[in-house]
């Protein structure tokens, strides 16, 4: 009887869920050399993508070739390999730009990744804007680097830090919204993606109704951009910042942008070399923008690499990347909740294929190490978003965080293996 009924799950699970992809995926697997090797003997299945994806040949060939053959200080030498790294630095720019739609290149900053960008803003604005008995607004479903750098800017400035409230689903509470936009608000910070829930949230609607009151807004899409078409333009946001290392190209660079009108007003957060007009022993003028955010030797080849990891998603195509994933969204929300015992926090209507799941009875810890040395490489723990943890009164989930290589087979073996997870701990 329980063998029928577990028949009939199955041909339901078909039905319900086929196993499209796009027509492609084999071959955008190929670009990555790593999702091909074993870990522990077993097939790598790589389901940490919120913590960073995998990096595309085209990025890998690229930054070894610019360390073989091309290697020069940008902006600063009269020589050939200078001008050539300087050419190919603003043409990253550019990229950036083409890739979230926003107006001018010098509305794009190279930054250390999201964090960076996220203090710099913090730091910057927050000087210039924010004082005591004001108030900045962020939400329960941040990521730390979202969060930190407000509370300390409040704490230094006698300043309040707000926060929107999430449902169990882990929607944000927008009802609440326009209540908690007030007159002493003097910053929205939302993340358009939340990494521990995988909720998209409407930061178009947001932004407008925080712009209706003249409170400018900063989108943390350190977990949208690699899964959705973003345009900052249409988003009508004020500062949005992504990392290279979680949109498949390297560590240690990330994207500012800011409205020019911002840009221009605000003063630098570092300073130092290239950043400057004029120096003399009593008097310093800065450059222009972008280069006024931007002190020191930058990440010049990150910056690059990152360019080109770019232009490798345009070349998929994002509308066919988002598709894929919402299909492994379908496919695992319906093949986990099919697993006794699971639980996945966060089903919001819009998600990416982000899942953070308790297995009744065990310690996502332990699941996670048995996992492991299945070749399924996981995260355990409050995934640098503790309010969230806070928010459902646990300690932690195991979340399986998909990219657009990740393929239908991957989640049932996913899904197997946690139940054999399952039987060796319970
Ligand atoms: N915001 C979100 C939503 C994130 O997921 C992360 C990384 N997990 C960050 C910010 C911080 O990104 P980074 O560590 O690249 O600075």
């Amino acid at each position: 009887m329980q063998c029928l009924s577990h028949q009939l799950r199955k041909i339901k699970l078909l039905i319900t869920v086929p196993k499209a992809s796009y027509p492609n995926l084999k071959s955008i697997r190929e670009d990555f050399p790593i999702l091909h090797r074993k870990v522990h003997g077993k097939p790598l299945i790589y389901f940490d993508n919120g913590a960073t994806t995998q990096k595309p040949r085209l990025v890998i060939e690229t930054m070894n070739r610019i360390y073989e053959q091309e290697n020069s200080s940008i902006h600063r030498g009269v020589h050939y390999l200078s001008d050539r790294m300087t050419e190919a630095y603003e043409e990253a720019r550019n990229s950036v730009r083409k890739f979230i739609g926003a107006a001018a290149s010098h509305e794009i900053v190279f930054t250390s990744g999201t964090t960076g960008s996220i203090n710099a803003v913090a730091t910057s604005f927050g000087e210039k804007y924010v004082g005591p008995g004001d108030e900045v607004l962020v939400t329960v479903m941040e990521h730390h680097a979202n969060l930190v750098p407000w509370q300390m800017l409040c704490e230094r400035k006698g300043a309040r830090l707000r926060a929107i409230p999430m449902n169990d689903r882990g929607e944000l509470m927008l009802d609440q919204l326009d209540s908690l936009l007030t007159g002493r608000t003097r910053m929205l910070a939302v993340t358009h993606v939340s990494n521990a829930l995988g909720t998209i949230n409407p930061v178009k609607n947001i932004v407008a109704r925080a712009h209706e009151r003249n409170i400018p807004v900063l989108v943390d899409g350190a977990q949208a951009v690699q899964h959705l078409a973003v345009d900052v333009t249409e988003l009508d946001c004020d500062f949005y910042v992504f990392s290279g290392h979680k949109v498949y190209g390297p560590t240690g660079i990330g994207i500012l942008y800011g409205k020019e009108k911002w840009l221009e007003d605000l003063p630098p957060y570092q300073y130092g070399g290239d950043m400057v007009d004029q120096v003399s022993l009593e008097k310093t003028t800065f450059n222009e923008l972008p280069l006024k955010f931007e002190a020191g030797t930058t990440n010049y080849v990150g910056a690059i690499g990152m360019g080109k990891a770019l232009e490798y998603l345009q070349g998929i195509g994002l509308e066919d990347i988002a598709a894929h994933e919402h299909h492994l969204v379908d496919y695992a929300t319906h093949n986990l909740s099919q697993v006794p015992g699971v639980r996945i926090y966060g089903m919001a209507s819009q998600r990416i294929a982000t899942f953070s799941i308790l297995l009744e009875n065990t310690h996502p810890y332990d699941v996670g190490m048995i996992l492991d040395k299945l070749g399924i490489a996981v995260r355990t723990g409050t995934h640098c978003a503790q309010p969230v943890m806070q928010h459902f009164g646990i300690e932690g989930t195991l979340r399986a965080s998909l990219a657009m290589y990740n393929t239908p087979e991957e989640i049932d073996r996913f899904v197997t293996e946690l139940q054999t997870a399952k039987s060796m701990l319970t």
